[in-house]
């Protein structure tokens, strides 16, 4: 990334403001908070792109919690099987003492979720949900629905709030359309 106005040149339009995220989020931090009252509560995030909406998302959780994270690298097509998803960096908490809420950044295919729930329930976690902030239903490649998704949008490529274009953007506090045609 060259200079600034390069950068800036490739937001196409904001989608969704800062404060359409900190609205929903905040709904969506005291409804779990209801639900989880009493249970051990363990967030699980996916590195790197779910990292500002779990920030935010725990700071509206008002019962105690516990953070953890995974990373994962996906195999799509050519030589390897369609919908592998390997774990790259591991979880350090043993979920099976844990109610188990799997905070993600967006749902595109459904591959990387869908693969990561079968191996998290493999572990036998007390239970196990999954909470999107976004989510591309038109995209989608294999069945999966999160329990709770905070904003459908188009099948667009988005940035910010987390979200990279060659691990730039994520630093936006709004998510945008990327122009890949500029
Ligand atoms: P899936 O396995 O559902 O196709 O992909 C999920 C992952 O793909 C997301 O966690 C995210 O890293 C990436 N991804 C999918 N759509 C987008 C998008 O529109 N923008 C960005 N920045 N990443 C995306």
């Amino acid at each position: 990334m060259t200079n600034q106005q390069e950068f800036k040149s490739k937001i196409k339009r904001v989608l969704i403001t800062e404060a359409e995220l900190q609205e929903r989020i905040k709904h969506a931090g005291s409804m779990l908070s209801e639900e989880y009252q009493g249970k051990p509560l363990l967030l699980v995030s996916i590195l790197k792109g779910a990292f500002v909406f779990l920030a935010d998302l725990c700071r509206e959780i008002t019962i105690p919690c516990e953070i953890d994270f995974m990373a994962t690298k996906s195999y799509y097509g050519g030589t390897t099987n369609c919908g592998t998803v390997n774990i790259v960096y591991e979880l350090e908490h043993d979920i099976s003492q844990y109610h188990v809420l799997i905070v993600e950044d967006i749902i595109d295919t459904g591959i990387t979720l869908k693969d990561v729930v079968k191996k998290l329930k493999a572990r036998n976690p007390l239970s196990l949900k999954v909470i999107t902030l976004l989510d591309k239903t038109d995209a989608r490649k294999v069945e999966f629905e999160a329990d709770y998704t905070l904003f459908e949008i188009p099948n667009e490529y988005v940035i910010g709030y987390g979200l990279d274009s060659g691990e730039y953007y994520r630093n936006l506090p709004y998510i945008a359309v990327f122009d890949e045609k500029r």
